[in-house]
Parts: structure tokens; C-alpha cells; sequence
């Protein structure tokens, strides 16, 4: 198997892989295989192609995925999802199509966003952990909220290029990245609240949000020819407009609509917009380079220190 027909494993969409293995998938989690497993641990990253739990910490892509699930060594778990291959590439695409989302209700957000409302926790987020500019959180229109369950969010609003509100993204301001074991040891109530947040999902969204390109509004301030930089999630691109730079942040190249190509395309024509991009210190962060890259080919690569895994990190670097 030569490393074309391994990246093609890789990148065969991990929901419809763990839905040929058995496991039922909804919003993105589902039960673990690796352990003991009764509420949905196991969370799906779709812009990365990867899973991971919350609870046992497993985490891989597609070929782990069959690993762990089948027992199976890393060649057998190639030829498996080689033979498997056109199934899942054919169901998954059936049964996506089969759901019909609710369009996004954006009445029923817009009020939220009117007079932005940051509790302690997103404000320790964004100016004390971040170190982001005020300026960005007002303009990007931030706001908090705390559920039921006493989980603290950031809510993130994504406008199209009009300025109108297309979805929402929330994030679950008490997720760390440790793993539960790690505290379980000497459980205080205070420890408790956070184990708590660590069993509910790191991000969720309204039904119907079209969350693919944040930031579009910023295209309306672009002049002919300026610099307009592309990151991959909101926390980078955050970072890059409070560095001073125009940014827009995709979730992955594979996740990107035609629309928002042909919106990109249009930007490249009409401004002559020179893009720039930091990719992420690691191989996916590589590839995204080179897919955006193909749709915009003036797209120039700017590396990131060695110890900077992704921009967020080296723009704390600057600020210190
Ligand atoms: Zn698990």
C-alpha cells in the first residue's frame, strides 16, 4: 500500500467509519468502544477527520479507530477499511442527505449578540488566558451565558457578509485538556464542577448554524490589495486581529461549501486580496495549506516557531 492509498484511508469521513463499525453517531459522539462506556464519551472532530473520548482519553483517526474496535493490527485495519471503502464513502453520503436540518433561527439569537455580556470565566478566557484586544471581542461580538448544569459558554456568533447572523457557535469555557482520571483521585466539590464540564462536548451549536468561513464581515473594510490573513478556527483568528492583521477562519478545507470557495475566489479577483496563512505545526495544519492553496494559489505559508503549535500560542508569545 503505497502513501496515496493510506492518506485515502485517512480520509474516509471517521463518522461513517464508526458507523460501519457499529457505533450509532449522533451530534457528533457516540458511545466509546474503549471503555465502559453508558453516556456518549466519545466525540467526533469532523474538520480534522479524528475521535476522541472524554473520559478513557483514546484518541486517533480513522485506522486507530478500526484498530481499537476490531483488534486488529495496523495492516489488517488498512485492508478492512480499503475493502469497506466504497460502503462507507456511499452510505455515509445517503444517510447525510437523508437528515433535514431546520434552518437556523436567527431570530431567536439575534437579541443575544445586541449588548454582548462576558461573565468572569470568559472574560479570565479572553483577556487573562488569550490576551486578546477589547476592541476584537466587541467587533467579533462576543458573549457569555452559564446552562442549567452551571457550564459556562462563550457564544460565538458567525454573520455573513452582510452582517447577518447565519449561526452560532458555543464553547464550553471549563473544558481543559486533562483527562478525568487525573482528578479523580481527591474529588473537592470545586474539582467536581469541573469534571462536570469535561463530560459535556467542548463546542456545541443551534440547529442549523452555518458555522463555515467567521469573520465575513471583515471583507467589507478589505481595501484592493491588502493583506487578509486565514486561519483555521475562531481562537487563531482571533489572535491574528488583535496581532493588528484582517483575518477570516475557516474550519477545514474539506468543510468548505462551494459558496464559500467561489466567495474566496471572488476576493482573490476583485481585491487582488494577498492571503497569508500560519499553519498549524502539525501535518493536517500542512495539508490545509496545500488545499487552500490549490483554490488560492498567491496563498503565501508563513511557518510558526518551533514550540508554536498554532498562532494562539505564538501570539501570546509576542504579547509577553
Ligand atoms: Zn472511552
Amino acid at each position: 500500500m503505497d502513501k496515496f492509498e493510506l492518506q485515502k484511508l485517512r480520509d474516509l469521513p471517521i463518522e461513517g467509519v464508526a458507523e460501519r463499525l457499529g457505533l450509532e453517531v449522533k451530534m457528533h459522539m457516540a458511545l466509546c468502544p474503549f471503555h465502559d462506556d453508558h453516556h456518549a464519551s466519545l466525540s467526533f472532530k469532523v474538520s480534522r477527520n479524528t475521535f476522541r473520548c472524554f473520559v478513557c482519553g483514546e484518541s486517533g483517526g480513522t485506522i486507530d479507530l478500526v484498530k481499537g474496535v476490531l483488534h486488529k493490527d495496523f495492516l489488517d485495519a488498512c485492508r478492512w477499511l480499503a475493502d469497506e471503502n466504497n460502503v462507507i464513502v456511499q452510505e455515509f453520503k445517503v444517510q447525510s442527505s437523508r437528515i433535514q436540518e431546520k434552518p437556523f433561527d436567527a431570530s431567536r439569537y439575534e437579541r443575544f449578540f445586541e449588548r454582548p455580556w462576558l461573565s468572569i470565566e470568559a472574560r479570565k478566557f479572553l483577556f487573562e488566558e488569550r490576551k486578546l484586544d477589547e476592541r476584537v471581542v466587541r467587533w467579533c461580538r462576543l458573549t457569555s451565558w452559564q446552562d442549567k448544569k452551571g457550564v459556562n459558554w462563550l457564544q460565538i456568533p458567525y454573520y455573513n457578509q452582510e452582517g447577518k447572523l447565519v449561526g452560532i457557535q458555543n464553547r464550553n469555557l471549563g473544558f481543559k485538556k486533562f483527562k478525568v482520571q487525573e482528578v479523580q483521585g481527591s474529588i473537592s466539590n470545586c474539582q467536581l464542577s469541573t469534571v462536570n464540564c469535561q463530560l459535556v462536548p467542548r463546542f456545541r451549536f443551534p440547529q442549523g448554524s452555518q458555522c463555515s468561513i467567521y469573520n465575513l464581515p471583515i471583507l467589507k473594510l478589505l481595501q484592493p490589495g491588502e493583506d487578509l490573513y486565514i486561519t483555521e478556527g475562531c481562537s487563531d483568528c482571533w489572535a491574528m486581529l488583535s496581532a493588528g492583521h484582517k483575518a477570516i477562519a475557516i474550519p477545514s478545507a474539506t468543510l468548505l461549501k462551494p459558496k464559500d470557495v467561489e466567495l474566496l475566489s471572488i476576493v482573490n479577483c476583485q481585491l487582488s486580496t494577498r492571503f497569508h496563512m500560519f499553519p498549524d505545526r502539525d501535518e493536517p495544519g500542512e495539508r490545509l495549506f496545500l488545499q487552500l492553496k490549490e483554490l488560492l494559489p498567491n496563498l503565501e505559508h508563513h511557518q510558526l516557531p518551533l514550540g508554536c503549535k498554532d498562532y494562539s500560542e505564538y501570539y501570546l508569545r509576542l504579547e509577553i
